[in-house]
Formats: structure tokens, C-alpha cells, sequence
């Protein structure tokens, strides 16, 4: 009969204080503050555990049935379950469960389509793209040849018809859609057009709303896309990780572009926790919980329009919200300085054609899935709109304004408390001890 080792903290505790504290502090501030980062959630204790369990110390470099290290009997078990789960929660022909975050999937994805110095399309980085996507900071913007598209300085939605005569001026060898700052649905079907068209590879990067896709909550890119690549820390509430989708035909391309291209061993324990993961994602709660995140999206969106802060696009249909804050001549960075000290995390975000600097920012991000997890709805929407409103108006340097950032902080760690999202597994945890 095997016995579980897990980790032990009352030993961390004794020989390790300082990073113990550390620990503790952040379960602190974690249940003490509100986690408004859009790529945030929270996750399971059994999710948990996977990540500090022994498979940490496996080193599986290689595939199920095919590694260049002995003993791989468990890691292959855990990561065919990782595989099975992702292939049948999102109906995709092939899954890679080893990327090692998101922007390790999307290089592994570049990879696997594209070779260096060929043409990309990708949304721009100031309109809501990724770092991967083409900046010039990044091997994306340095190995290949990035063609950025934008939003419509109107409706500051996708436009369309601009990303297809780029497409057709630059004959792209692939083109990506999805983003980080985006609080649309995004055409995938017109997308797979344009790249049929101009015979180019689909990359949907869904890091971000991969979970929501899970939950049924948006449609899924997988019938349109060659490849989707994904986080499974954000909505989808796994571990810190990445992941890739594909079509059969291109497995083999995929796999090789993971390992030995782009990264060595896997870690077993995460690519466990991400087995665990998606089994959750696939239960009829967590499409609640997909759901409801966008519902309170929406609900939050709706209040913090009414107090002045304008939504780009005039709403949200996913997780998040990016919103515009200079009719309050309040910066995106003075922003999130403010929310922090009144104990809400969010952060400040460029808004489409952004007249300050990306540092200063004229905007703020806002998401729902932390919250929403902690079984928020509407309701407490409501209020953490006025908390933020508040907080975005209160100026620290002056005495009322810091006095008021503090009395939110109350009030938010009031609200925080009354949902906190492990609190139910202590709870389980002392009535199984009763049972
Ligand atoms: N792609 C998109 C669209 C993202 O939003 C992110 C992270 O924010 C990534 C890729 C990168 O993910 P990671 O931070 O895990 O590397």
C-alpha cells in the first residue's frame, strides 16, 4: 500500500523561516486583498498537491513510452493522463502537455509552422498582442518578420478586413490571432479564411481565455486553428504551465518543436497538476464557474462605466475588461499604485492608440476569474466597482485621499475574507478528520 509524501511545512517552518514567511504572507494577502488580474485564478488544493509531489524529481525528457531516462513508468502514467484529458475536453486530435509556460508554447508553435525570417501576422502589441507576437523584444520580433495588425480606432474592434490586405500584401507563413488585452470574442471561422486564402498557417494563441473555452463559456478556436497554444494557469486554473492543441497531421511537427527544439525535461509534477486540472475543467462546476466569470465581467464592466471609467469596445464578452481612464485624468500606473494600496490587485494596460507611454499607461485591466472562483457574482461585482472607483479617484499624496485608500483597503479585505477560496478546503480537510 503506497503512502503519499507531501510537503511537510511545520519542517519548512523550523529550516527555512525566511521562506516560510514568505509563504505565509502571500496565503495573507491572497485571502486579504482582491485579485483582479485578468490572468489570475485560483488554484485546487488538488492541484496543489500534484505540484508538491515527488514527481518533481523525475527527469523524463522524451515522450509516454519513448524517454531517455529509466524509471519512467509513473511519468509516462501522469502525463497519458494529462494528454487523454486535454484531447477530450477540448475534441482536439493532439495534445502536448510539456511547454513549460505560454510563451514556451507559442515559441514551440512558431517552431513547428514557421522558419526564421518568414512573414507573421499578428495583432500588435499596443492594440492587445502578446510579447510573442512580434515585439522587437522578444525572439518573435528578432527571428521572424512581424506584421502587426490593429483595432479600428472606432469601433476598437479586430478589423478584419485590414488583417486580410495585410494578408495579402505580405503572404504571411502564419498568422495569430488571440491576445492579452482583448475583451472580445474573435472571429475565428474569418480568421481561418483569411489564412486559407493566403495558404498560411492559424495559430490561435488562447492563453487567456482557454479556460473559458473549457467551461463552454466561449466558442472554441480548436475546428478552425493548425495549432492553439495556451497557458493552463489563467482561467483554466492548473498549474503554472503551457499547453498545445493540433491536428494530427501536425503532432509530430508540434512534439518535436517542444522537445528536443525548445525545452529539455518536462516537469512531471506540473505536467500531473495539469492532468488534475483539466479533469476539474471538464466537471459541470467549473462551467459554472466559466460562465460566471464572464457574467461578473460583464456586471463589473457595466458599474465601472457608470463611474466614469470608459470600456474600450463599450463592454466585455470574455473574462476582462480593459478600461479607459482619462476622462478622470487619472494614469493606468497611478491607477493600479492607488488599487494596490487599497488592497485590489489589477494592473494598468495601453488602451488602443494609447497616447502615453506604455509605462504610464492611459488605462487599467481588470478580470474576473479570481473573484469569480471565490464564488463572487453580481452582486459583489457592484461593490468592487465602487471600491476601485473609489480608489482610482483618491489621490495618496494628499490626506483624505490616503485616508480613503485605507478605508477600502478595510472594506476590500472585508469582502475578500467573507469569500475565501481555500477556506472550503480547510473545512473538508477538518470533517474528514471528524469523519
Ligand atoms: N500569450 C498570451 C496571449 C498571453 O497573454 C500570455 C501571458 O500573459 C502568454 C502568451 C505567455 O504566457 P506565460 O506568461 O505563461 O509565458
Amino acid at each position: 500500500m503506497s503512502t503519499f509524501w507531501g510537503p511537510d511545512f511545520a519542517a519548512l517552518e523550523r529550516d527555512d523561516p525566511e521562506i516560510a514567511g514568505v509563504l505565509l504572507d502571500e496565503v495573507d494577502r491572497q485571502r486579504d486583498t482582491l485579485q483582479l488580474i485578468a490572468s489570475e485564478s485560483f488554484t485546487s488544493p488538488a492541484v496543489l498537491t500534484a505540484l508538491g509531489s515527488t514527481l518533481a524529481n523525475k527527469y523524463a525528457e522524451g515522450y509516454p513510452g519513448n524517454r531517455y531516462y529509466g524509471g519512467c513508468h509513473q511519468a509516462d502514467r501522469a502525463e497519458e493522463l494529462a494528454i487523454a484529458r486535454a484531447r477530450s475536453l477540448f475534441g482536439a486530435d493532439h495534445a502536448n502537455v510539456q511547454p513549460h509556460s505560454g510563451a514556451a508554447a507559442v515559441l514551440a508553435a512558431y517552431a513547428a509552422l514557421a522558419e526564421p525570417g518568414d512573414p507573421v501576422l499578428a495583432m500588435g502589441l499596443p492594440h492587445g498582442g502578446h510579447l510573442t507576437h512580434g515585439s522587437k523584444a522578444n525572439f518573435s520580433g528578432k527571428w521572424f518578420h512581424p506584421i502587426a495588425y490593429r483595432v479600428s480606432p472606432v469601433t476598437e474592434l479586430i478589423d478584419y478586413d485590414e488583417v486580410r490586405d495585410l494578408a495579402l500584401a505580405h503572404r504571411p507563413k502564419l498568422i495569430i490571432c488571440g491576445a492579452t488585452s482583448y475583451p472580445r470574442r474573435i472571429d475565428f471561422a474569418r480568421f481561418r479564411e483569411i489564412a486559407d486564402e493566403v495558404g498560411a498557417y492559424l495559430l490561435v494563441d488562447a492563453a487567456h481565455f482557454i479556460g473559458l473555452v473549457a467551461g463552454r463559456a466561449v466558442p472554441s478556436p480548436v475546428p478552425y486553428a493548425d495549432v492553439v497554444a495556451c497557458t493552463t494557469h489563467k482561467a483554466l486554473r492548473g498549474p503554472r504551465g503551457g499547453m498545445i492543441l493540433c491536428r494530427a497531421e501536425l503532432a509530430q511537427r508540434v512534439d518535436k518543436a517542444v522537445f528536443p527544439f525548445a525545452q529539455g525535461g518536462p516537469m512531471m509534477h506540473a505536467v500531473a497538476a495539469k492532468a488534475v486540472a483539466l479533469r476539474e475543467a471538464a466537471s459541470p462546476a467549473f462551467a459554472g464557474y466559466a460562465q460566471q466569470t464572464v457574467r461578473n465581467a460583464q456586471a463589473l464592466t457595466v458599474e465601472l462605466a457608470a463611474e466614469g471609467m470608459r470600456p474600450v469596445t463599450g463592454g466585455t464578452d470574455t473574462h476582462l475588461a480593459l478600461l479607459d481612464l482619462r476622462e478622470l485624468g487619472v494614469s493606468g500606473r497611478e491607477a493600479e499604485a492607488r488599487c494596490a494600496q487599497a488592497g485590489i490587485a489589477l494592473n494598468k494596460n495601453a488602451i488602443p492608440y494609447d497616447p502615453a507611454k506604455p509605462a504610464v499607461a492611459s488605462g487599467i485591466r481588470v478580470g474576473t476569474p479570481s473573484v469569480t472562483s471565490q464564488g463572487m457574482a453580481e452582486g459583489e461585482m457592484r461593490r468592487i466597482a465602487g471600491l476601485v472607483a473609489t480608489a482610482v479617484r483618491s489621490d495618496p499624496e494628499t490626506v483624505s485621499g490616503s485616508a480613503r485608500l485605507a478605508e477600502v483597503a478595510l472594506e476590500a479585505t472585508e469582502l475578500a475574507r467573507r469569500f475565501r477560496f481555500y477556506a472550503d478546503a480547510e473545512q473538508d480537510a477538518e470533517q474528514q478528520v471528524l469523519v
